[in-house]
């Protein structure tokens, strides 16, 4: 095995929804910035995990999340030749969500080339698997395939979406007594919906359920939609997969097996037991099983259900958070529960993203220290990508402060994200 030694002023652990972000708001603020990426791409859960759906940018009174994350997607837009959607002229449906869409490789492309271009150092196929402060230094040691490379750096971002860095440092971390459960998504396609039957297709799926050739969470929403609604929506699935843990490789491991279990059993399902779906083709799978929710860092602040469902002003408030909360159980599938009001725009606090009693290193996306119920809500892809950009640009003034990033105030953070975009607060 190889060892190599690199120096860079940030070392970005996890190059996902918030990590991705993160590393390109710190670099383009002059300092030197590394990506240590265990998977194959930027973006995490969104590209990679298949979940291609970054919610909020808008809520319906304007614009929650702007800044790198808007640019990135506009940018992706633009690259297929899509027009960005009006959000101010729609209207809110079903949920006060204006769902957003990327198309994953070409988003993680444009990703990967923003930060490539902005100087980021990018290390994929490598795991950070251990750190130790060494002075006023971190000492990250990462291993991938015939490698082991050693970086010292002075301010760490966790972006690995399970604590990972933060639980190497023995430092204190939130974990749910009772989880909810992981996802499997892949996507079905060539049904044909003209031979689709609402009332019928209903009937099937139900008989399916009875005789168990499907099984609860192969479909993750009859409590809230009909199966119809899962074909008529690009057959793009969702299993639950019960228990799951995916902050180890073992609990990965389970998990990715269980996830394409119940992708080819709705797969023979469907194919062979719905009228429509005879030529039905498994278009598309995800490299991995998703946990929703797993070890979070616990904060100098924990974001409370309170807060969010108030939208608490937050003195040392970094982004907004506007989200619905969004739960899922094995006994009740999914439940959603909306802000009362349209004009409450929930926040994230700063210290939220300092793991207690630490310095020179904060967290940003679903690790974020939060109640479990807070957590639901805050949990979502823009506000993860707004905290990576405002954790960047934290890292970044530290570094130029010589100074620990916790001690940076909070509205020196947001002004930096301003010159870079993000919506003021
Ligand atoms: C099934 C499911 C459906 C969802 N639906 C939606 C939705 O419709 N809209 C929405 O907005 N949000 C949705 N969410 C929530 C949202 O997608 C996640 O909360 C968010 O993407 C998490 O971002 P993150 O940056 O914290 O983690 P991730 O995006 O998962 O990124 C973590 C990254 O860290 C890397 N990593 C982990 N450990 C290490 C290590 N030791 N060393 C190096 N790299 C490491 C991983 O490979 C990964 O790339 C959903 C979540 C799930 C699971």
């Amino acid at each position: 095995m190889k060892s190599v030694s690199e120096k860079v002023d940030v070392v970005v652990a996890g190059g996902g929804t918030a990590g991705h972000i993160a590393a390109i708001q710190a670099a383009r603020a002059g300092v030197t910035t590394s990506v240590i990426e265990a998977g194959t791409m930027l973006g995490g859960t969104m590209t990679a995990g298949g979940v291609y759906m970054p919610n909020h940018f808008y809520s319906t009174r304007g614009p929650v999340v702007l800044g790198i994350p808007w640019e990135l997607y506009t940018k992706s837009k633009k690259t297929e030749g899509l027009p960005i959607p009006d959000y101010q002229k729609r209207r809110p449906v079903e949920t006060p969500g204006y769902y957003s869409y990327i198309n994953v490789p070409i988003y993680a492309a444009i990703a990967e080339q923003e930060a490539v271009d902005a100087g980021v150092i990018l290390h994929y196929h490598e795991f950070v698997s251990h750190v130790r402060q060494d002075g006023n230094f971190w000492e990250i040691t990462s291993l991938g395939r015939g490698i082991k490379r050693t970086t010292k750096a002075k301010e760490i971002i966790d972006c690995t979406g399970d604590a990972d860095v933060v639980r190497m440092l023995g430092l204190p971390v939130i974990q749910d007594t009772k989880r909810q459960p992981g996802s499997y998504q892949y996507k079905i396609e060539n049904i044909e919906h003209e031979q689709i039957w609402e009332k019928e297709v209903q009937a099937i799926y139900e008989e399916a359920m009875a005789d168990r050739r499907l099984q609860k969470g192969d479909f993750a929403y009859p409590n809230m939609l009909p199966f119809k609604n899962f074909l008529d929506y690009g057959g793009h699935n969702c299993t639950h997969i019960y228990a799951s843990d995916t902050s180890s490789a073992d609990g990965q491991t389970t998990a990715n097996i269980e996830g394409r279990k119940r992708m080819l059993r709705m797969f023979k399902f469907i194919t062979t037991s719905i009228p429509g779906c005879e030529r039905a083709v498994l278009k598309t799978m995800a490299s991995h099983a998703l946990g929703r929710d797993s070890f979070r860092a616990d904060g100098e602040y924990m974001v409370a259900k309170e807060d969010f469902m108030k939208a608490t002003d937050f003195k040392d408030k970094i982004c907004n958070a506007f989200n619905y909360i969004d739960m899922h159980s094995e006994s009740k599938g999914c439940e959603v529960t909306f802000l009362k009001s349209e004009e409450l725009l929930p926040k994230v606090p700063f210290r939220a993203l300092i793991p207690k009693g630490s310095s020179r290193i904060t967290v940003a996306g679903r690790i974020v220290s939060s109640e479990k119920v807070a957590f639901a809500g805050i949990r979502a892809q823009c506000t993860c990508m707004a905290m990576g950009q405002a954790m960047g640009a934290a890292a970044a003034l530290a570094v130029k402060r010589n100074m620990p990033s916790r001690v940076i105030p909070a509205k020196d953070i947001v002004a930096l994200t301003l010159e870079h975009g993000a919506v003021p607060i």
